[in-house]
Parts: structure tokens; C-alpha cells; sequence
């Protein structure tokens, strides 16, 4: 997908499983079974679908998926599948690891930024080695003073070693760190995620995170049981949705096993989808075909 100056590509890091009921809240399972079929422990496929805009000399990665140190315990609970490992869907865009300059955190759940390091005989490193990494300082002090409820998704293996490095920078707030690209902010499934939005060309595109994880999501009550504030989050997703709506503009699926990108419309007090993309094909033809805007 060609927005102006920036080229926009889906890079899958692999898939997880994940409690049908805690990702759909209050819907009943009848509702959310038919789209996403749980297996016999109740869990449901979510891809780990980064974000990478290539442009302005710069190659921005939006999240990174979940790595590799996670422990066989925790690999069995999520029933994770490595592949495509980051570093593959990467190289099928004919990049390295050493190529990313920059890492934009959405938010510091493990499923978002587990790999960002990984260990080497020295310890826990940056698993891009030449980037900087950014994330909204009120993520960060929220993961170090964690709260019971989201205290397991917080894992400071994942992120302390970035600072450590010094390759981290914090964000207070909205940004435009780079042309046309807008970082926003939303505070309802966890304090401090931020999102991102593309402009360029008279198209646009939001990388979403957690505020819409799968297509499922488009529906404003249909928010995760794992939200800090599920009233704050369906504000936030109708605000976004909107204006999304109004500029004709993509909405990325970072979870959607199925779906990479998609075209919100309006649908009376609600919302809908007028588009798809499938995943497979943001993957084989990721230079955008698919008439965006
Ligand atoms: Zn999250």
C-alpha cells in the first residue's frame, strides 16, 4: 500500500491463542464463536501483525510481536506458533534485522513487544540492532508499577534491556515524529498505548493495536474483557472509527488472524467493514494493489 511518500507493508511475527471469552468481554459466545472458533480450551487464533513504513529514509517497524524467550509453560498456555518469525516476513521484503531504524512500542504487553529483545550470551539485548525505540512514558511507568489484573502481560525481560542500551526514547502524548505520520494516544485497554496513523497521497491508515484487535472488534460494545476501561475504549474506537470513515481510510488489523487491512463504514449508531484485505494477500503483494483511499 502507497500512501504519498510512505509504502506501508504488513510483517506477520508468527500467532498466539488466546481466551475467546477474555477477548470479547460481555459479547456471548454464540456471537463471537461464529467469526473465531475457539479449540478445546477455549482460545482463539490472533495473528501478531506488525507494521513496517518504509519512506523518508527511514524503515519504522510498529510493534514486533512476542519473540522468542518466552517459556514452554507460557508457549503451551498461548499455544504460540513461530512462524512467521519476524525476522523471515523481514527478509521476504528483502531487509534485515539491521535495516529497521526505528521501533515505534504501541504498548508493552508481551504479545506487542516481547521481541523487541532476545538473549545473547552477554544477557538480553535489542533484537534490532541499529534501531531507536519509542514508547509513551505513561506505558512505561505503568508496566514498572503493573497492576494485579495486567501484571502477567507485563514483562520486564522485554523492555528494560532497551533502556538499558540506551536505544529507548519516551513519548508524553501525541506526536508527528516523522511527515505524515501521527502517533495517537488511547488510555482504555491499557494506560499509555498508542497508536499510529499514515497520511499521504489523499489516503490513510491507522495501525490500531488493541483499541480494534480483530475485525470482530468494529462493533463499539464489542470491547476485550481485558481492558483497564471498557468504556473509555469504546469512546475511543468511535472517535477513531469516525474519522477514519469520513477520510475514506484503512484501519490495520494487528490480530486478525484472517484479515490484515480493512475499510470501516458507517452503520447507524455502529459500525462495519465496506472492505477487506486477506493477510495472504497484504503478504504476497505488499507494495498494495488493493486500491487503498
Ligand atoms: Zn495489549
Amino acid at each position: 500500500m502507497t500512501l504519498g511518500d510512505w509504502t506501508v507493508h504488513a510483517v506477520e511475527s508468527g500467532y498466539l491463542w488466546l481466551d475467546g471469552g477474555s477477548m470479547f468481554g460481555s459479547v456471548p459466545k454464540p456471537l463471537w464463536s461464529r467469526t473465531n472458533p475457539p479449540d478445546e480450551r477455549n482460545r482463539i487464533r490472533l495473528a501478531m501483525r506488525c507494521l513496517l513504513l518504509v519512506g523518508h529514509g527511514r524503515r519504522v517497524l510498529v510493534d514486533v510481536g512476542l519473540g522468542d524467550k518466552l517459556s514452554e509453560k507460557l508457549r503451551d498456555i498461548y499455544r504460540v506458533e513461530d512462524t512467521p518469525r519476524l525476522e523471515q516476513s523481514l527478509a521476504a521484503l528483502g531487509l534485515a534485522p539491521g535495516d529497521v531504524t526505528d521501533v515505534v512500542l504501541t504498548h508493552l504487553h508481551f504479545d506487542h513487544a516481547g521481541g523487541a529483545t532476545a538473549r545473547h550470551a552477554e544477557g538480553l539485548r535489542p533484537r534490532l540492532p541499529a534501531a531507536r525505540w519509542y514508547v509513551q512514558r505513561r506505558n512505561w511507568e505503568n508496566a514498572h508499577a503493573a497492576n494485579l489484573r495486567e501484571r502477567a502481560s507485563y514483562m520486564p525481560e522485554n523492555y528494560d534491556a532497551l533502556a538499558e542500551a540506551g536505544v529507548l526514547e519516551f513519548w508524553d502524548g501525541p506526536q508527528q515524529p516523522w511527515p505524515g505520520v501521527e502517533i495517537l494516544t488511547a488510555e482504555g485497554h491499557t494506560r499509555g498505548q498508542q497508536l499510529v496513523r499514515i497520511e499521504g497521497g489523499g489516503r490513510s491508515v491507522y495501525f490500531v493495536a488493541d483499541l480494534i484487535p480483530t475485525a470482530a472488534h468494529v462493533r463499539i460494545p464489542y470491547v476485550m474483557g481485558y481492558d483497564m476501561a471498557a468504556i473509555e475504549t469504546m469512546q475511543e474506537k468511535a472517535a477513531l472509527l469516525a474519522r477514519a470513515v469520513a477520510e475514506g481510510g484503512w484501519i490495520c488489523l494487528e490480530h486478525d488472524p484472517e484479515t490484515a487491512f480493512a475499510r470501516p463504514v458507517a452503520e447507524g449508531e455502529d459500525f462495519g467493514w465496506a472492505e477487506r484485505v486477506p493477510a495472504s494477500a497484504s503478504t504476497l503483494a505488499p507494495s498494495g494493489t488493493h486500491g487503498a483511499g
